[in-house]
């Protein structure tokens, strides 16, 4: 779809909403409305009798795109409906103006709904109805006239029209409803299926204690501030800290109308080989197999001078430092946002992007959707350090508004190492792929750069780097962090191939990487570059925007003057600078996706050394942490904080590793373009084996997790107040290695994984199915199933089995294919007979073990 056609279909809106037997049909409502009218104004007269005045004495008057009049004794409110906003749309816009972790990520400066909404009037009745804005037909095409078909809006509010001015055709309706329920957006979490009654729970919506907190009413939007108060008479679980009294919960919502922007906004459309967001429609009117008539998100940048090949702006994207920002960081935030004005000149843009700061005594806020504020905040459990969201206009696409929520725990050496190694181990891991969270906006970036920048710090501070190089960690990382903030809100999704740019010796080349992205774009979650060899060590993260992003704004900015003009530039997608896979395509959780080179928490085209690397590197560090990391006059907190951070940093290497195995490469160009290669290529033999070599040694061996005995000693934590009463507080290593392991085995035992070695071995893959299983069952037992066998392997040998098992009679097991469970079966039946063998006293014992297990799972089967 492109630019030309859309305004051809805009025109022609125009000339169908002109043809004659419309006109009739308007005329008609004509008449039917001024009866309305009427009925209303006599209605009101005879009953009540009284104006619009009557009703707002002792009201104050808050005049914008609708006006308000709030009650000076009881604060409640009126609202004026003109006549000529009846029958046009307006957007819908809510944020969070403040709220608690607890009540399920309601937390400030979050972004929630944006609609489009129309105000009709039935009677003597105004309703706010949401508009349905998901399908779009041509509106040539007869099919258009049915666009309604079985297609529902949304009546969000029926309220009565108190008073009407027949003069100045107004009408006044009470608007406490409006803003004081949950009319315009839902803002409590209904608890899910899953929920214990033990959970937190917020109570019910009391309206009687919500209240309006600020209104701010401008000629193109009115902004108000509700407090809402949920309350609840008793409660099981009060929550965390953050929360007072759990019986009564406020949360601090921002809800925006604004009038339906009409600037001549050019709508862009989607492309497979860029990542944007978007508004999804769909073409009902059209027969092709791609009936896709999807909005990318980006702002109305027009130039100021169209004839000039760079222009400034008409209107420049300008940020705001939020005057709550640390001053030794404002510098570092402004050259971070300024790096995409690189971008923007190639797009024919000059100071496209602008940086201010809020001035100390400003009577704004970030709660004003005029302003893009860069927010800093350092808040209980944040979920993010950093999170970028914005909100459109959904008839078009168009970028209203935008703002930047940073946390200071970004900066801080806490290690959430619990929730470290809970989330590797938990079982569950197997099969939450499919539940992964469905919010794209959504943006971890902050809590994977923490991790990433608190092992860059250890390894330097561990080879004796200087506080210079400790701040330039940290400067270059926030750096990286802004930038890809920033790219959120220009329209950018994430691009989680974009790491594979360069290689690794390119990587341990400081001269050659010295002020480059060290991928193709700022918005991968890339791991920070950190070299083994230290006098390799250039710079740690990106420093500027990458050759991706720079693609990507062109496309997303530049004026085009002809749709070829698009086309050839999208057809330079095949360049290796310009790769692209998102969040959909990235590997991260086990059996999800296919292609391993997007992924997170990775670096160079060549991860499986890069992965065997980055263990090394922390093996390495692992012998000398106790006398490294201990400090005296101080706990062994800090000690115990490096040591779940290394192993964390192993397992994520290993998991990268992992999914080379049944990995199929996957490209996006189109039939024909230049460069192109075939849509799906699988993993070559090598690479599979090699990764299969790889786990065998760094993860599955009995030596793979091995630390110096004497660490275990010292990995306590700092008693604080009875927080050893919940649980003790000894360090659970078996469960914490086990649990590493069965996040490697969760991705290459699971079904989809296992199916897809079996189908790849038709188009290419020749590392078979059958081969991939012996090679995996032998990792895990030859070693040493025939003398003694160490604690973790017999963990670890137990695990596999079970799993094993559960693949022909477990609860998933009708996910499996038949090939899948037959090698199961025969992996089985080679263990038993492994397992007859000596060693010492608890080796027996286990062995014993995996054979009674697999002896009940044959009798099972038959
Ligand atoms: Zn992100």
């Amino acid at each position: 779809m492109n630019l030309k056609y859309y305004a051809c279909v805009a025109l022609a809106t125009f000339c169908f909403l002109n043809t004659s037997s419309l006109e009739a049909q308007s005329k008609k409502k004509k008449k039917r409305k001024n009866a309305d009218t009427e009925a209303v104004a006599q209605n009101t007269k005879k009953s009540k009798d009284k104006s619009i005045a009557d009703f707002i004495k002792s009201s104050k008057e808050i005049d914008g795109l609708f006006k308000i009049y709030q009650d000076t004794i009881n604060g409640s409110l009126q609202m004026i409906i003109s006549e000529d906003q009846i029958g046009k749309e307006f957007i819908y816009f809510s944020q969070i103006s403040n709220g608690v972790m607890d009540a399920g990520r309601i937390i400030k400066g979050s972004y929630r709904d944006s609609k489009v909404f129309k105000i009709e009037k039935y009677f003597n009745r105004i309703d706010f109805v949401t508009q349905n804005t998901a399908f779009y037909f041509d509106p040539e095409n007869p099919l258009s006239r049915s666009k309604d078909a079985n297609i529902s809006h949304g009546n969000m509010a029926s309220i009565d029209i108190t008073a009407y001015d027949k003069d100045k055709k107004l009408y006044l309706i009470k608007a406490d409803n409006l803003f004081l329920g949950e009319t315009f957006s839902q803002v409590k979490n209904p608890s899910g299926p899953g929920s214990k009654p033990t959970d937190f729970k917020l109570g019910n919506l009391d309206k009687s204690k919500s209240k309006i907190l600020q209104i701010s009413n401008y000629p193109e939007n009115i902004n108000m501030e509700v407090e809402y108060v949920y309350s609840s008479p008793y409660v099981l679980n009060n929550g965390s800290n953050a929360v007072a009294d759990g019986r009564n919960v406020s949360l601090k919502v921002y809800h925006s109308l604004i009038a339906m922007p009409e600037n001549g906004y050019e709508p862009r459309f989607d492309d497979p080989r860029v990542g944007f967001f978007t508004t999804e429609m769909d073409d009902k009117t059209s027969a092709s197999s791609t009936p896709y008539h999807d909005l990318i998100h980006r702002w109305n940048l027009v130039k100021k001078n169209p004839e000039l090949e760079i222009s400034e702006p008409v209107k420049p994207i300008t940020w705001w430092i939020e005057n709550t920002t640390p001053l030794e960081w404002r510098e570092t935030i402004k050259a971070g946002v300024l790096q995409w004005n690189k971008a923007f000149e190639k797009a024919g843009f000059k100071n496209a992007m602008v940086v201010k700061v809020q001035p100390d005594d400003a009577t704004w806020d970030a709660g004003d959707i005029r302003y893009n504020v860069l927010r800093w905040t350092s808040s209980p459990n944040p979920p993010f350090g950093g999170y970028g969201p914005s909100f459109v206009n959904p008839r078009t696409g168009e970028i209203l508004g935008a703002d930047i929520m940073l946390e200071f725990a970004h900066f801080s050496n806490r290690v959430f190492y619990d929730k470290v190694f809970e989330l590797a181990s938990t079982t569950e891991a197997f099969e939450n792929n499919e539940n992964t969270i469905n919010d794209h906006k959504f943006c971890t970036l902050g809590a994977e750069l923490h991790d990433e920048m608190m092992f860059a710090s250890t390894v330097a501070e561990a080879a004796g780097a200087t506080e210079l190089e400790l701040v330039r960690i940290k400067r270059e990382s926030m750096m990286a962090l802004i930038m890809h903030e920033v790219g959120h809100t220009l329209g950018l999704n994430h691009n989680m191939k974009a790491s594979q740019l360069y290689s690794p010796e390119q990587l341990n080349d400081p001269e050659f990487i010295q002020g480059k992205c060290l991928t193709a774009s700022v918005m991968d979650y890339a791991a920070l570059n950190v070299t083994r060899d230290r006098n390799k060590q250039g710079q740690y993260d990106d420093v500027t925007v990458g050759p991706y992003d720079i693609w990507a704004i062109q496309l997303g900015y530049t004026p085009f003057k002809t749709e070829k003009e698009r086309q050839d530039l999208l057809s330079e997608s095949t360049k290796p600078e310009h790769i692209f896979g998102n969040d959909a395509d990235d590997m991260r959780a086990p059996g999800k996706a296919i292609d391993p080179r997007v992924n997170v928490s990775d670096q160079s085209n060549d991860q499986i050394a890069w992965g065997i690397d980055r263990i090394e590197m922390s093996n390495d560090l692992m012998k000398d942490l106790k006398n490294d990391f201990s400090k005296t006059g101080e706990s062994y907190q800090e000690l115990r904080r490096v040591y779940y951070l290394l192993s964390s940093q192993k397992s994520s290497a290993a998991n990268a590793i992992s999914r080379f195995i049944g990995g199929v490469y996957v490209e996006r160009a189109m039939v024909g373009q230049e460069g192109a290669k075939q849509p799906y290529t699988p993993v070559s033999f090598k690479d599979q084996k090699r990764a299969m070599n790889a786990l065998s040694k760094y993860v599955f061996a009995p030596d793979a997790f091995a630390a110096p005995n004497d660490l275990y000693n010292y990995l306590a934590m700092q008693r604080r107040g009875f927080n050893f009463r919940s649980a003790p507080e000894d360090p659970k290593i078996h469960d914490q290695v086990l649990g590493y392991q069965k996040s490697v085995l969760s991705h290459i035992l699971h079904y989809n994984t296992l199916q897809r070695i079996s189908d790849s071995e038709l188009y290419g893959n020749t590392y078979t199915l059958s081969t991939m299983m012996t090679d995996l069952n032998d990792a895990i037992f030859k070693s040493d199933i025939n003398g003694n066998v160490n604690s973790f392997r017999q963990n670890l040998q137990l695990e596999y089995t079970n799993t094993l098992i559960d693949m022909l009679v477990g609860p998933r097991s009708s996910r499996y294919s038949n090939l899948a469970q037959s090698m199961a079966l025969y992996n089985l039946k080679t263990i038993k007979t492994m397992t007859n063998s000596g060693g010492n006293i608890s080796s027996k014992a286990h062995k014993q073990h995996l054979r009674a297990l697999i002896d009940n799972a044959l009798k099972e089967i038959k």
